[in-house]
């Protein structure tokens, strides 16, 4: 773990717009949650939730897309991708089958920022606020723009300006992705889709037929960037 700086990743982290939260929200939101622990989950944790919540007054949880957070290591020197949804992170103690602090960390800005929009109905000037939400449910096309458009917020100004494709090697062949976001030695990527008969057919390579995908960036060649 003595990956260089990289000023591409620190570009990326450092124009990553979040919703201030005040800290007492986060310290009340860490103490209701922690509280709710049971016994044995505390101590299996064995004192990751005061790192946790330390990394999350300090700033180190960025918003990515959805509930994918990158999470800024104590020292600054890695940044791990959260996944809240899949329960993962890139982090050692994750893949040692530890609930690592970042996770923790991740779930508790994720918590925080509920509680924060509960008692701060107006929004930050930068980003423009989201329309209202619409009190009728969304139907399946709102659905997916609403989504689409969270995830454009999410990613930075450089990556808005930019395309950034590359080749990914999935079973011995070379599959064609754009890269959407790199967090430390983690890249997020999307596949391409394929020209077939003139027409435009979407690509889901990756396990469980997804088309996007977290892979290790040195796993990625031949990459270009358009801007
Ligand atoms: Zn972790």
């Amino acid at each position: 773990m003595t990956t260089p700086p990289n000023p591409f990743v620190k570009e990326i982290a450092a124009s990553t717009v979040a919703p201030p939260i005040l800290p007492i929200i986060i310290e009340q939101t860490a103490r209701n949650l922690f509280e709710s622990f049971s016994e044995k989950l505390k101590a299996s944790l064995n004192g990751r939730q005061d790192r946790a919540l330390k990394l999350a007054l300090d700033g180190h949880v960025s918003h990515k897309a959805g509930r994918i957070y990158s999470v800024r290591s104590e020292d600054g020197k890695h940044a791990y991708l959260v996944n809240l949804e899949a329960r993962s992170c890139t982090c050692p103690d994750s893949h040692n089958g530890h609930v690592c602090k970042h996770r923790l960390a991740a779930y508790l800005i994720e918590q925080a920022n509920q509680n924060n929009q509960a008692i701060t109905p107006t929004q930050p000037a930068d980003p423009p606020a989201p329309a209202a939400p619409d009190p009728q449910p969304l139907d399946k096309e709102e659905e997916a723009i609403e989504k689409a458009r969270l995830v454009f917020q999410a990613r930075s100004q450089f990556l808005r300006e930019s395309i950034i494709y590359a080749l990914l090697q999935v079973d011995g062949q070379p599959i064609q992705v754009e890269i959407l976001d790199i967090a430390g030695d983690v890249a997020l990527v999307r596949a391409l889709p394929k020209v077939k008969d003139g027409q435009l057919v979407p690509q889901f390579p990756f396990p469980e037929r997804t088309s996007v995908t977290q892979v290790i960036a040195k796993s990625l060649s031949d990459i270009h960037i358009f801007r």
